[in-house]
């Protein structure tokens, strides 16, 4: 395959909160041609949350076992627990044309990086750090020391915000969707010129 048909990949990161997974998919409904992958964790699942959809929730040993076999293309543990993508999964999509989003956080993205630079890394910020605190507690799945920790996490994310390609503020979901959007379809322009 010529490397101008490879997929790029998109990295979104961002405190949890910001809203990374809403905006995904609102980019979703209406791009082609893109892949999520679903990452591996260690955390139990939330309410709602589905097996293979929003994660593959594995138990620590599986997990190690992974790591040993080398099957991450990056992995971290965040907030105690270890999260960690499947280098297989992105192979697959890449070399297959398609285009394909991680969210994961930035521990993650500058092991991307690092390894893939032509990859894209979008930072998804929330209004300010008092809306986060807010719209967590709203979403009632942290309280009190996790909440805590995730507050904390949330301040030393934004203070890597600077060192991404590009910052979407997400005060309004669907402006922010189409900001998303344009930065994909933005690339996407780009390779079809080259070819
Ligand atoms: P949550 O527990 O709220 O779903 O995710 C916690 C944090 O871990 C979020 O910032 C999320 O983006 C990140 N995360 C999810 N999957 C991965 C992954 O595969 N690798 C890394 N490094 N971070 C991940």
């Amino acid at each position: 395959m010529n490397r101008s048909d490879r997929g790029k990949l998109f990295v979104l990161s961002g405190p949890s909160g910001a809203g990374k997974g809403t905006l995904r998919k609102k980019v979703f409904e209406t791009v082609q041609g893109i892949r999520f992958s679903i990452s591996c964790t260690t955390r139990p699942p939330r309410q709602g949350e589905k097996e293979g959809i929003d994660y593959r929730f594995i138990s620590e040993e599986a997990f190690l076992s992974l790591l040993k076999e080398d099957k991450f293309l990056e992995h971290a543990e965040v907030h105690g627990h270890y999260y960690g993508t499947l280098r297989e999964d992105v192979e697959q999509a890449l070399s297959g044309g398609l285009d394909m989003v991680l969210e994961i956080d930035v521990q993650g993205a500058f092991q991307i990086r690092e390894k893939m630079p032509e990859s894209v890394l979008v930072f998804v910020s929330p209004p300010s750090l008092e809306e986060l605190e807010h719209r967590l507690r709203e979403r009632g799945t942290e309280s009190g020391e996790h909440l805590r920790l995730r507050m904390k996490n949330a301040r030393l994310e934004m203070m890597k915000a600077k060192d991404y390609d590009y910052v979407i503020v997400n005060d309004d979901a669907e402006r922010a969707s189409e900001e998303l959007k344009s930065v994909i379809t933005g690339y996407r322009s780009i390779r079809e010129e080259r070819k």
